[in-house]
């Protein structure tokens, strides 16, 4: 099992996210809200993090990155579950079996009120137009 130390994570703002990303490395495309970098204890798997608001919060402070939330990398064998900020990684816990439950749950909650309000705003725009529509307006 590899040392987990804490290491250093560059910011790379680029518009196309390269297919094997170089370790060490946090590439940030703004065109296409994400954020992929290297899994950073050496397995080499590439992370995909998706920036929004039902998804990681990028931040940048005189070029140093920062993701929020963690990064749990639960879909692949090391599991590595860790936090990036100020351009560095600092290891978390692994995640067990329970967390990685809970995690999910939390993300589908997350995922679910986002969607929520994205559907409000959509039917308040549709009864504004039917409003103008029977008023004759707009
Ligand atoms: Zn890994």
């Amino acid at each position: 099992m590899l040392a987990r130390m804490n290491s250093k994570i560059e910011l790379k703002r680029v518009e196309f996210i390269p297919k094997v990303p170089e370790a060490g490395i946090l590439y940030v495309s703004e065109r296409f809200q994400v954020a992929v970098h290297s899994c950073p204890c050496g397995c080499g798997n590439k992370i995909v993090t998706p920036i929004g608001p039902s998804e990681w919060e990028f931040t940048e402070e005189g070029g140093k990155p920062s993701l929020y939330p963690s990064v749990g990398n639960w879909q692949i064998p090391c599991r590595s579950h860790y936090w990036i900020t100020d351009g560095e990684i600092q290891w978390s816990y692994q995640w067990s079996e329970k967390m990685i439950k809970a995690g999910r749950r939390r993300d589908n909650a997350k995922l679910e009120k986002h969607l929520r309000q994205k559907a409000r705003a959509q039917s308040k725009s549709f009864w504004k137009r039917i409003q103008h529509w029977i008023l004759g307006k707009g």
